[in-house]
Order: structure tokens, then sequence, then C-alpha cells
């Protein structure tokens, strides 16, 4: 990474990856000799058709999205797909059931209780949320129409390692992988509908990524605005209205270099080897950090810790910053630590904190 570069662990929108950046750079005033800018072309002419295209084709390969499934890229954030997905896929009275690890889990339960009779089939809240249920534990609605998981909690640092089968054989599995998205294989066909907001691991801000069985696409409530019908947006290939073109063409540059890389198996590698460098760091401080999730559901991207004399923890933020590694605070809800580290975090920038960490506890133990 470039020296005038910080290492920024926020939990998004969060760092990109530098070529993918010089790349854009480089394209910016001119795409490709067209003479234009991708900000500036028509989001019909063939020019952008050509980008998003080329950006669902990368994402197939990587996901393996199998051809009964389609690929949506739409606006309102991940947030908006929390009122999106009852709206599309059942009706007021119908029953679905939320398994909710953390607060985005309780959030996506919240608004479906307007479109749904949703229920909480199990809440990690009393446990502050540091824990995934075993899954035949589970007291799932025999006719939910879906089960909602969130995949990966960003704030709270739980992570789905496996997932749970719906109870009734027509339900689906429903999952928001906005914080985990692309960061290693998933089998796309256990899901009914995956979503994620691209700001962490896929691109900036701007556009939401649903990948959803086409069966499921066609039933929505009267009341759905159009530009949350699945069916209005499947139809048109995401171009109903002006999609955002910029953040579009990003995410399709970051996929090139996925692909590059080697696709998602080497690039869970690289995350694995990341994440058990700081959790090892806080498991072998004696104490001095602490990470309250259980070991075996913590988060690949998301690293949630406090410090034993929590008095402490201004200086910790305050000190890492001056060494360049930034945006370390905790969410204003549960405050201490948290180091995102998605995809594209450089193993140097792990590094680099995990000696920090080791540092600031000889100084202070
Ligand atoms: N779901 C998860 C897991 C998130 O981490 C976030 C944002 O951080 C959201 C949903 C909300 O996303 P958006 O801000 O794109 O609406």
């Amino acid at each position: 990474q470039s020296q005038d570069r910080v290492f920024n662990f926020a939990a998004g929108p969060a760092t990109l990856p530098e070529n993918v950046l010089r790349k854009a750079q480089s394209e910016l005033y001119d795409w490709r000799g067209c003479g234009m800018s991708v900000m500036e072309m028509s989001h019909r002419g063939k020019e952008f058709l050509s980008i998003i295209q080329k950006a669902e084709a990368d994402l197939r390969t990587l996901l393996d999205i199998p051809e009964e499934y389609a690929v949506l890229f739409l606006q309102g954030g991940a947030t908006t797909q929390f009122a999106a997905i009852p709206l599309n896929l059942v009706n007021p009275d119908d029953p679905v059931d939320y398994l909710v690890t953390g607060s985005w889990g309780d959030k996506a339960f919240k608004e479906a209780q307007k479109y749904s009779k949703a229920k909480v089939i199990w809440s990690g809240k009393s446990e502050k949320y540091t824990k995934i249920p075993s899954f035949d534990a589970l007291e799932q609605s025999p006719d939910a129409k879906y089960l909602h998981i969130c995949a990966n909690e960003t704030i709270h640092g739980v992570e789905f390692k496996d997932y749970p089968t719906p109870k009734n054989p027509n339900g689906v599995l429903i999952a928001d992988m906005s914080s985990n998205f692309c960061s290693k294989p998933v089998d796309v066909s256990k899901f009914g509908v995956i979503y994620a907001g691209a700001q962490k691991n896929v691109g900036p801000a701007g556009v939401t990524i649903v990948i959803i069985r086409k069966d499921l696409i066609g039933n929505v409530q009267g009341v759905t605005p159009v530009m949350l019908d699945y069916k209005i947006q499947s139809e048109n290939n995401s171009l109903y209205n002006t999609p955002p073109c910029f953040c579009i063409y990003m995410c399709g540059l970051v996929f090139e270099d996925l692909l590059e890389q080697g696709g998602l198996k080497e690039v869970e590698k690289k995350n694995k080897k990341k994440a058990e460098i700081l959790y090892n760091a806080i498991d072998e401080s004696n104490g001095f950090y602490r990470c309250p999730v259980e070991k075996s559901v913590r988060s690949l991207m998301n690293v949630p810790f406090t410090l034993e004399k929590s008095e402490l923890e201004a200086e910790f933020i305050k000190e890492a910053a001056k060494e360049k590694m930034v945006q370390l605070k905790g969410h204003r809800s549960v405050g201490g630590m948290r180091a995102s580290i998605y995809n594209a975090m450089p193993l140097a920038g792990v590094e680099k904190l995990e000696a920090f960490m080791k540092d600031f506890q000889v100084r202070h133990a």
C-alpha cells in the first residue's frame, strides 16, 4: 500500500483495493477512449450496458450463481431490502421467521413486521449478540414462507459458518450478506434471496445487490412502490430508472480484481489468515484485550474487542490513528473497538495493527 494511504478499518463505507482505485482514476475522464466519464454516459448507451453486463457476468462467475437466479443492482441500501423482501415474497397475513443474531437482523425483523406476520424464532439479544444457536434447537414455524438470517452481523462480529434449512419444505432461506458478501464461496442454491449493500466488500455506497431465485419473483403486494418490485427491476435488467451507474462500474472493477486474485476460495484463505492474526492477538493477551463472541462464530470480517482497562480505549484509538490506522472505534451502540478487515484490507494492515496491539499492551499493562 502507498505511503500516503491510511489503513482504514471502517465497517463501511470501507477501504477499497488500491489497484481498483487507481484503475478508476486512470479511466475517470475518458472511459476506454469514449471521451466521457462513466458518470456522464447514458445508462442506456452501449458503453454502460457493457459495464453492467460485465459486472453481472463476473459476479456470476465469482459466486457460481445458477442460471435460475436473477442478479439485480438496486438502490436504497440493504435497509430498503428489509421491506422489499416481505413485500415481494409474502402476503400481509403470511408467517415468516427471523433468526436474530444482532442489530441488523433485528432491524430487518422490525421492518418485516409491517408487511407480514413476522416472528423472531431466536434472539441473541439477552446474551449481547455473541452467539448463533444450534439449528436443531430452533423452533421454526412450520408454515413460514421464509427464514431470514443476517449472515454476518457487522456490529457484533457474529458470522454464520453454516446455514439453517427452513423447516417448511416450501419455505426459503434469505440472507442479508451485506458485510461478508464475496468474502468466501457461498452455495447460492441454498438461498431464495441473498442481498448486500456494496459498501463493505465490493464497492462504494449507493448500490445494493440482490440475488434472487427467479420463481420467487412476481407475487408482489399491491401497495409496493415500483422501485421495490423485483419483477419490474428484473424485467428491466436493473435499468427501470437511472441506476447508480458509477457504483455499478466500481463494483465491476472489484469483481474483476477478485477474479484476478483467483476467485473466492483464494480470497477466503487470505481473510482467514488476517482474522486469525487478530483473534490470536486478543486471545493471547492474558485478558488485556477481549472479544466477547463465541469462538466458533467469530466473524472473518468484523473483529470487535474491548480493553480490560476500558479507560484506555480512547487512548488506543488515538494512538492507532497517529500511526495511520483509522476508524477502529466500535459501533456507537456497543462501544469498545472494532477492526473491520474486509477483502481489501491488506495483510500488512492487519500485521501492523497486531504489532501495535502488542506494543500498546507492553506500555500499558
Ligand atoms: N445489514 C448489515 C449487515 C449492515 O452491516 C448494514 C450496514 O452497515 C446494513 C444492513 C444497512 O445497510 P445500508 O446502510 O446499505 O442500508
